[in-house]
């Protein structure tokens, strides 16, 4: 079964820290081992891991990543939103993470942020956990 949640983005650029939302929705789950799977349905939008104790982090991987993919270029893709389509595919729509007892294993300083690049928008993240039994 794949559990759902919605991520409501505020501003155009944004990460947003799901890590609580991934650990309950792994803990609906009931599964005690097994490896989680964080899946973003979205084209403009990605997952990624990092630091979530200094929240400066986040703040400079989108001040370098808005350096390496520009908003303006000679984009051709009519939609206008060719940025965020690029930065997407760069950051990725998943993340593995393993579970033990019920527990997202997960560095000190690591978090699970959702990754807005058109926002604001509603948004879908999708947890799957998959175990060899118990
Ligand atoms: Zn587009």
């Amino acid at each position: 079964m794949i559990q759902t949640f919605h991520v409501k983005t505020s501003t155009q650029t944004e990460f947003v820290d799901i890590t609580r939302s991934v650990q309950e929705a792994v803990k609906k789950t009931g599964i005690q081992d097994g490896i989680c799977i964080v899946f973003i349905p979205h084209t403009t939008a990605a997952v990624t891991i990092n630091e979530n104790a200094d929240p400066s982090v986040v703040q400079d991987m989108v001040m370098e990543l808005n350096k390496i993919v520009p908003f303006q270029d000679p984009y051709r893709h009519m939609e206008g939103n060719s940025p965020a389509h690029i930065k997407a595919s760069l950051l990725g729509c998943s993340q593995m993470v393993f579970i033990e007892s019920r527990k997202l294993v997960l560095g000190t300083w690591q978090g699970i942020f959702f990754c807005e690049f058109d926002g604001p928008r509603d948004r879908k993240v999708h947890v799957k956990v998959i175990t060899n039994g118990r």
